[in-house]
């Protein structure tokens, strides 16, 4: 046995797509890009979204368009990958790291409530393992305080919380399409806003600054109409290469299609997890995962031998990992370091599982059967 951690469920769906690209000679930002960007916009019920070619580049850009001065300090949970708190740093602001709730393992409200100052202007929840931040409550504070909230939906797609689309409760949102993520596009993401308005810029932000329709300029060059300045752009901000393209996009326009199958069949594997390990002692599911409600990018545990355990499952062939160690831990953040007591110890418990959409009801069984079988 050989069990991958994650894996990306491609097919023949993706490659048909991929044809066409090939066959219409366009693989840069093109059709495929404002297609998708427009199927996106539909499916979560949000007026924009604009394509890039990483979360990562998306986070980026989101904190951009608010133009916050230098030096102003931005809330964002240590339990997160690199990307949430390496965007502060881009735009040249402070990252305050928070501390995890022990349940959810979400951001903290209270711990989020107790380092705020004067000085922060935003927050950038992080809807961790695809379990929802509790937006509800977060952003009345958020209000209150006059905050602007970027979400880093990374491990959601899709996802309804409280009847609204997660990524549509803040001001923007921010999808992952990596290859570990719920769909992928190879690398890719997604800025979504119901605020045209604040996005205005991005297209600019994605493609060194010029915001024209590549696509569109290319047709205008054999118009035979009497204008010669179809190849005019003008660059009036400082932009970066960012964009989707459209082999990007034509992978994920097959995803899309089969996103809810997916996240149906993770569903599933999760509901055979917590029956699997319900009654092994020292072994607890890492949240409370409601596999009715949320999908989920990873399923994992809390063990009380974690690295023991970990070193066993390896020798069955299962892989494992640990998401994440916090950042407020990490070498590049400790000047931004603030007590985040719970998850800095707590994490040394986590152990992330093998969930993937193609994995089988055998392999989930053999995972389960040798968690049972450590001793
Ligand atoms: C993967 C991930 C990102 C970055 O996504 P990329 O598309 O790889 O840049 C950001 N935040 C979280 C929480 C992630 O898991």
């Amino acid at each position: 046995m050989n069990i991958r951690l994650f894996k990306p469920s491609l097919g023949k769906e993706e490659l048909e797509n991929i044809k066409e690209s090939f066959d219409r000679s366009w693989v840069g930002l093109g059709p495929n890009v404002n297609e998708f960007e427009k199927k996106w916009a539909e499916f979560l019920g949000c007026k924009e979204a604009i394509g890039v070619n990483s979360a990562t580049a998306s986070l980026h850009i989101a904190l951009m368009v608010f133009g916050f001065p230098e030096g102003k300090k931005v809330l964002v949970p240590s339990l997160t990958f690199a990307s949430t708190a390496t965007a502060i740093l881009y735009n040249k602001l402070i990252p305050v790291f928070v501390d995890s709730n022990p349940i959810t393992l979400g951001m903290d409200l209270e711990d989020m409530k107790r380092k705020y100052d004067e000085d922060v202007v935003a927050i950038m929840p992080v809807h961790f393992a695809g379990h929802p931040a509790p937006m509800d409550e977060l952003m009345p504070w958020a209000r209150e305080k006059g905050l602007k909230v970027i979400e880093d939906c990374a491990h959601t797609s899709g996802a309804l919380y409280k009847g609204k689309a997660l990524g549509t409760w803040g001001d923007i949102g921010c999808f992952s399409f990596e290859e570990k993520k719920l769909m992928t596009t190879g690398d890719g993401g997604m800025i979504v806003s119901n605020d045209p308005e604040l996005l205005k810029d991005v297209k600019a932000y994605r493609w060194v600054g010029i915001d024209k329709d590549n696509w569109k300029t290319a047709q205008a060059y054999t118009d035979t109409n009497k204008d010669a300045m179809h190849w005019f752009y003008e660059i009036n901000l400082l932009g970066f290469k960012y964009n989707m393209n459209d082999l990007a996009a034509a992978i994920g326009l097959a995803q899309l299609q089969k996103l809810p199958k997916m996240n149906a069949r993770r569903s599933e594997i999760i509901r055979m997890y917590l029956n699997g390990i319900k009654d092994i002692k020292g072994i607890k599911p890492l949240l409370p995962f409601e596999p009715e409600q949320y999908m989920y990018q990873m399923f994992g545990v809390r063990a009380e031998n974690r690295d023991e355990l970990m070193i066993y499952l390896k020798s069955k062939g299962i892989a494992t990992g640990c998401h994440y160690t916090p950042l407020s831990l990490q070498p590049l953040f400790k000047p931004f370091a603030e007590n985040c007591d719970y998850i800095e110890k707590e994490a040394n418990k986590f152990i992330t599982l093998p969930l993937h959409a193609d994995l089988t009801n055998k392999e989930v069984e053999y995972v389960i059967k040798h968690i049972k079988s450590f001793k």
